[in-house]
């Protein structure tokens, strides 16, 4: 059998089972493989009655008393229990809706156990165990793998099949140079995955699992490196600063410490020869907009343009705004290229980035990366706002002659992951917040509560301040009981308001041109209050606004709702946040509590990895590299550094072999990056 086979070869493999697994993108017996276990359950340590300090799953060594007895509860409904013996502690055995095993478990006997014990009183109970005899254990002892659960899949489905392909002469091709293989002491695919699929013992598990990392270390590491291989020496550097006192005579503040200083790291890049690759990261509401402005103003001033790439048409219209009121009277001319321009007007914007009259462009990446054509671009930021991938930023240095990059991000990332993302990027942080901020006050409440939040909006909007209400859904979903989709909300709201204030709404399905005019009249104080879905969640700026309900809080994200936080509490007034939930369950109100108790993004960032685990491996896809299977950025930095070093040897090898491995490795990579779908 091979790596490339189709799963439909397999033994009770149909069509139908096909399709389930498809779904999970498992079309193929080298995608099966590649189905890594979750956990391993393990139940080689039996534990003495003297050793029991809570509930828990655990095995044990049992004599079973007595025939035990079925109880019916109506329907397949039923109970099977039966007194056991372990150690001096007299326990019983609970089994569930299988009557069946009544006769199974003999007398007099004794077995192994693994399952769940759990005292109530003085009483112990032990549920749905899995049991073999102790004379005769069979597999009870073999670790066994825990994959994840497929839909359209029975329970022990993948094990199966993994059976199957390991008992039918599978052939695993090793592309690994078999030099690197010996240097690093890896041992062979074949016997990695078998160590994953079937280990005798933990250790095997390990073994195996070094091996798929340092796979999928080195195939990032070398992705991302053919990414970034840019020429490094740049002629594009700043001389003049004359017209910086008009701009910062626009600025209605004082920049603050940290600001100051991402500029002064930012202009000695600009004046040291080479190309500057710098990230930007500093929390939402942190200023860092300003901060493009002023380099788009230096390129300008220099005789460069400036290319600002903003994730969506929304924001990009916002920051155009910005870049405009702060470039006033400086004489550096701004375009907005949008998705709604006449043809004739985009063609006039077209012709005077060409010939050099405009000096800072801003659209989406989709409008600006490809179309356009620079007179002389110096400088291209990608505000990133957690959104592009790496498959955009790879082509943004296509444009023109080698200009300098600047990435702005609010997503605090761990260091490796960082060191993974953006190869031999430099990074300035933003660890203040402008003076005279105040942390937002957040609360969380169950709907019942909504109709006092919605007094206190209308409180707020009395003094003048503007409200938003945030709803996961544009529309009403059948299934779900909870009001949180924009159209019922809407109606509410205006309901409640409409006498005495203006309302609006927006969604992701609006037309541009009317996206725009809400926007435009939310900037400008016309709607008091605005119903919208997380389109508001990067881009919109309006200092007046000072308190925001998030309805079905418990639909969102962390970092999504810290996100969405960060559009109120952008001005001196203090601001409010108030988290709308029905959710009773314990994870999403540990998860609540984290956005009500913390405002700095690293820390919810930093609670949210926590609160997930390390299962879950945030930021992968998110930022459009392939998902990892084993490897964990928070712990692998020391394989993420090797497998660095020896990415770039291979990259500057010569070797025939070297190469083929190369150019296997990066058709993978951008294969599984092609894949993935950036929404
Ligand atoms: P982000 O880092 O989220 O992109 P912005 O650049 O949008 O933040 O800035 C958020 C708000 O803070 C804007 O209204 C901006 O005018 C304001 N701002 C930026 N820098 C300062 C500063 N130094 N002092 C006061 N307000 C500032
Ligand atoms: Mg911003």
């Amino acid at each position: 059998m091979n790596y490339e086979d189709s799963v439909l070869t397999l033994k009770g493999v149909g069509p139908k089972r096909g399709a389930a697994l498809a779904d999970h993108q498992i079309k193929t017996v080298g995608n099966l493989l590649n189905c890594y276990p979750g956990k391993y359950i393990d139940r080689n340590v039996l534990k003495s009655f003297d050793e029991f300090t809570e509930d828990g799953v655990l095995s044990i060594k049992a004599l079973v008393l007595g025939q035990g007895r079925v109880q019916r509860l109506g329907g397949s409904l039923s109970i099977f229990s039966i007194p056991l013996l372990w150690d001096e502690a007299k326990i019983t055995g609970v089994f569930f809706n299988q009557p069946y095993l009544k006769g199974t478990l003999k007398e007099n006997q004794e077995y192994y156990f693994y399952g769940k014990l759990e005292k109530k009183g003085e009483k112990f109970r032990l549920l749905n165990p899995q049991f073999a005899p102790a004379n005769n254990p069979g597999r009870f002892f073999e670790l066994t793998p825990v994959y994840k659960k497929i839909q359209g899949v029975p329970k022990d489905g993948v094990r199966k099949m993994l059976i199957q392909i390991f008992s039918d002469h599978l052939i695993v091709e090793d592309k690994l140079p078999e030099s690197i293989r010996q240097t690093y002491e890896l041992p062979t695919m074949a016997s990695a995955l078998e160590s994953i699929h079937f280990p005798k013992t933990m250790a095997d598990v390990s073994k195996g699992r070094e091996r798929l990392k340092f796979n999928e270390a080195l195939k990032i590491n070398m992705g991302i490196m053919s990414n970034s291989a840019r020429v490094k020496y740049s002629d594009i550097s700043i001389t003049h600063f004359g017209g910086m006192n008009a701009l910062m005579a626009n600025l209605p503040y004082e920049l603050t410490q940290s600001q100051q200083s991402v500029i002064d790291d930012m202009i000695s890049d600009f004046n040291s020869g080479q190309v500057m690759n710098r990230l930007v990261q500093g929390d939402v509401g942190s200023g860092k907009t300003v901060i493009a402005v002023i380099a788009a103003c230096l390129m300008a001033q220099n005789g460069y343009q400036t290319a600002y790439m903003a994730p969506t048409e929304i924001l990009a219209q916002q920051h155009g705004r910005s870049f405009r009121e702060l470039l006033k009277n400086t004489g550096v001319t701004v375009e907005i290229i949008t998705g709604s321009l006449k043809t004739q007007e985009r063609r006039e914007i077209l012709e005077r980035v060409a010939n050099g009259e405009t000096s800072v462009v801003i659209g989406t990446h989709a409008l600006i990366q490809d179309a356009v054509d620079y007179y002389n671009l110096g400088l291209v930021i990608t505000d990133e706002q957690h959104r592009f991938g790496v498959k955009q930023r790879g082509r943004l240095s296509l444009k023109g002659n080698q200009p300098h990059t600047m990435v702005m991000s609010a997503t605090p990332i761990p260091r490796t992951l960082a060191l993974i993302l953006y190869g031999d990027l430099s990074v300035s942080y933003i660890d203040e917040l402008p003076k005279g901020r105040k942390p937002i006050k957040t609360y969380c409440y169950d709907e019942a509560s909504l109709h006092k939040i919605y007094g206190f909006l209308e409180d707020e909007m009395k003094k003048g301040r503007q409200a938003f209400v945030i709803c996961p859904f544009i529309e009403a979903s059948e299934e779900m009981n909870e009001v949180s989709d924009i159209e019922s909300v809407y109606i509410d709201i205006a309901k409640r308001f409409d006498r005495n204030y203006h309302t609006g709404f927006l969604h992701s399905r609006m037309g541009n041109d009317e996206k725009e005019q809400i926007v435009r009249e939310f900037n400008l104080g016309k709607i008091n209050i605005l119903v919208a879905t997380s389109i508001i969640e990067v881009g919109i700026d309006v200092p007046n606004v000072s308190a925001m309900a998030i309805l079905s809080a418990e639909r969102f994200g962390l970092s999504q709702l810290h996100q969405l936080r960060g559009r109120v509490g952008r001005g001196e007034h203090q601001s409010y946040c108030f988290l709308v939930t029905n959710s009773k369950s314990p994870e999403t109100l540990a998860r609540m509590k984290v956005i009500v108790k913390n405002t700095s993004g690293k820390k919810i960032a930093d609670e949210d990895y926590r609160l997930r685990g390390p299962g879950d491996y945030f930021g992968f896809k998110q930022h459009g590299l392939p998902d990892i299977g084993v490897l964990n950025p928070m712990e692998d930095l020391a394989l993420i550094e090797k497998t660095r070093e020896l990415a770039r040897e291979i990259f500057s090898s010569g070797d025939k072999e070297m190469m083929v491995f190369r150019d296997s490795v990066l058709q993978t990579f951008f294969k599984e990056i092609e894949e993935i779908s950036l929404n």
